[in-house]
């Protein structure tokens, strides 16, 4: 060892989170530990992919060392695996900042999800997501990083047990590695089987056998190195000579999933531009979906160097989609800033954009089930497009699956639904809502079925934003079934029950005006409704204005001051309405209980409470006293 400074030893903790994530890992939460070569092997790929990025404005990087490598060395007499790379390297605030904190968003928002999951789930969540470089105290008591950024003549040694604490020291040059970083695990005694060469090639073969820079063994110190994968690029390769289990380990590795993607889109560009894309659509939700701050997970590549992953070539909608762009004519030198302004790179997106969406519709087509799961993990998603992108609204709409009331437990298409419509229905229905189970006891829904006209159910928050942007569906429009009319007059009931013609129809034209005198300012109109059979009322919102669930979806996000006032429509034919309205005016107060009564029925089966609580109490009491009355006296 030569000389160091040994004032600059400096002995820190680790920041809180990393403290817990860390007892997690030593207590292995992971069942599957060879998990942490892939961590690690990854780190050092990109750590060569950003000295090569680099390396483009300032050659001298890369000295007499240009071809990157990855180099596991392992001693079996010291019970020791090394992963060293030739890459970008660390300097000691590097090293502090990347090793000491949670600097990364995507971990930190998994450390919340970890906090925030019961027991069994723990563990599945956990076996779900990587986690990077602590992983390596799965497996190792000690581990020593001694790494040297590219460009500089110091070097640095970090070391942890992963017990709370690690040291951050300068290291002599003769130990360090001429660039890059040197991570050397101490293994456990029950790790030891990571010093067996066959082992560890059976896992880099399994787990890496695709990332982009080539791997060697050193089988024990001063042997020669043996390559054991070749780092080429396997989007580069033509797709009959890829077997699905090398499209499966790519996706693992750039997406940090363990899971099998359910779509590999791969395909090249020729013509006016020319790149290649290989994406892929999870098996499983990405536990960050819903963050805000999520941004697309696109690599760029340029002619094989990695450019960047924020030139958001995807758009929002589709930010489930991992995968990379490679292209052959944007230039290698433009700053990761320009890039996004590039009339190429606009070009790529729509490109690519318009490729996944049209393997989306091809799996659809040819198999509907491995569609349908694509749908359920994201369909929420892939309908912020429709108003988002306004261009491909007809194709999202075609993708798009939806609950209805002809099929509550599968999906229907759009198509679907348009190829069943009735005898002079002239719109696509939906009601909209927060829970399917509650949409489908709606009384709206009554004159519906009565008609045998299907009603999409619409049970996501955004399904109110979309479905109220006016779009149309080959023609037909989309209207809510509690907004406006229903016209549902001119469309035949297939339902045997006879609507009773009631000679006592001027007396329920006249209990209408009562009850909206009753009721005043509280209600917009009171009408006859034909949408009901079953129930005797219902709100709607009028024609213009939005719809009573985007109405209350704004109120709750405090963009509408004042709600509109409902419609309350009124069961001509049922019991009850017909028994009220024949009462003279010796039951006045009656009357105006159960016109209140019926008011707050309606508010209850749209999920909101009653006006006023407590006197929904007393009316209740009273007609259900007057109701009991010959049993009690
Ligand atoms: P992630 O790779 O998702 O960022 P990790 O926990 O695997 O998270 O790594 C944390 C950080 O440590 C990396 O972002 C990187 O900055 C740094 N790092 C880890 N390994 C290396 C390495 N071999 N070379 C350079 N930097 C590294
Ligand atoms: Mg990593």
């Amino acid at each position: 060892m030569t000389a160091v400074d040994e004032t600059k030893h400096e002995s820190r903790a680790f920041e809180a989170d990393v403290a817990k994530l860390l007892h997690m890992m030593v207590h292995s939460v992971y069942s599957d530990k060879d998990i942490f070569l892939r961590e690690l092997i990854s780190n050092a790929a990109d750590a060569c992919e950003r000295l090569r990025y680099e390396a483009i404005a300032n050659t001298g990087l890369l000295g007499d060392d240009p071809t990157p490598r990855i180099t596991l060395t392992i001693d079996a007499d010291k019970r020791s695996l090394t992963v060293e790379d030739n890459g970008i390297g660390m300097s000691h605030d590097e090293l502090v900042q990347a090793l000491g904190t949670i600097a990364h968003s995507g971990t930190k928002a998994f450390m919340d999800r970890i906090e925030a999951a019961q027991g069994g789930d723990k563990a599945t969540l956990i076996g779900q997501f990587g986690v990077g470089f602590y992983s390596a105290f799965m497996v190792a008591d000690r581990v020593d990083v001694i790494s040297r950024r590219a460009g500089t003549d110091e070097g640095w040694l970090w070391s942890s047990d992963g017990k709370g604490t690690y040291s951050v020291s300068p290291a002599a040059l003769a130990d360090t590695p001429g660039r890059g970083t040197r991570v050397v695990l101490h293994l456990m005694e029950s790790a030891k089987a990571y010093t067996e060469r066959f082992t560890l090639e059976r896992i880099v073969k399994a787990q890496s056998g695709h990332v982009p820079v080539p791997i060697a063994i050193i089988e024990k110190p001063g042997a020669a190195p043996t390559e054991v994968a070749d780092g080429a690029a396997l989007w580069t390769k033509q797709k009959s000579d890829i077997k699905a289990a090398d499209y499966t380990d790519f996706y693992r590795s750039i997406a940090g999933q363990f899971d099998e993607p359910a779509l590999t889109v791969h395909f090249r560009a020729e013509g006016r531009h020319e790149y290649t894309t290989l994406a892929f659509v999870p098996g499983s939700r990405p536990f960050d979906l819903f963050d805000p701050d999520r941004k697309g997970r696109i690599k760029l590549y340029v002619k094989r160097v990695f450019i960047t992953d924020e030139a958001e070539v995807l758009p929002r909608y589709l930010r489930f989609i991992r995968g990379l762009v490679d292209s052959a004519d944007l230039p290698l030198n433009v700053s990761r800033e320009m890039i996004q302004e590039s009339p190429i790179l606009s070009a790529i997106r729509k490109g690519v954009t318009s490729h996944v969406l049209s393997d989306l519709e091809k799996l659809a087509e040819k198999e509907p089930e491995s569609f349908a799961k694509i749908w359920e993990n994201f369909g929420v998603v892939l309908k912020e497009g429709i108003y988002d992108d306004f261009e491909r609204r007809d194709a999202l709409l075609a993708l798009s699956r939806f609950k209805t009331t002809a099929s509550a437990s599968s999906w229907r298409s759009l198509k679907d639904y348009v190829a069943s419509l009735k005898e002079n229905q002239t719109a696509i229905y939906y009601l909209a809502g927060d829970d399917i189970a509650r949409l489908e006891a709606s009384p709206h829904l009554e004159g519906f079925r009565a008609r045998g006209v299907e009603v999409i159910l619409l049970a996501d928050p955004i399904d109110s934003f979309w479905v109220t942007s006016a779009p149309s569906f080959e023609g037909k429009p989309f209207k809510s079934v509690t907004q406006g009319a229903a016209d549902l007059a001119l469309i035949p009931r297939i339902d045997t029950k006879q609507e009773k013609s009631s000679e006592a129809d001027k007396a329920v034209t006249s209990f209408i005006t009562f009850i909206k005198e009753t009721l005043g300012e509280a209600v917009a109109d009171v009408r006859p409704s034909d949408r009901l059979t079953d129930s005797p009322v219902c709100l709607v919102a009028s024609e213009l204005g939005p719809d009573r669930q985007l109405e209350k979806l704004l109120a709750g996000a405090g963009r509408l001051k004042t709600a509109a006032k409902p419609i309350l429509e009124i069961n001509l034919h049922h019991d009850i309405v017909m028994t009220l309205a024949s009462l003279g005016d010796d039951d006045r107060a009656f009357k105006q209980d159960a016109a209140h009564l019926l008011f707050d029925e309606a508010r209850i089966l749209d999920g909101e409470r009653p006006e006023d609580a407590r006197m929904f109490g007393e009316r209740l009491a009273r007609v259900l006293k007057r109701g009991l009355g010959k049993i009690i006296a």
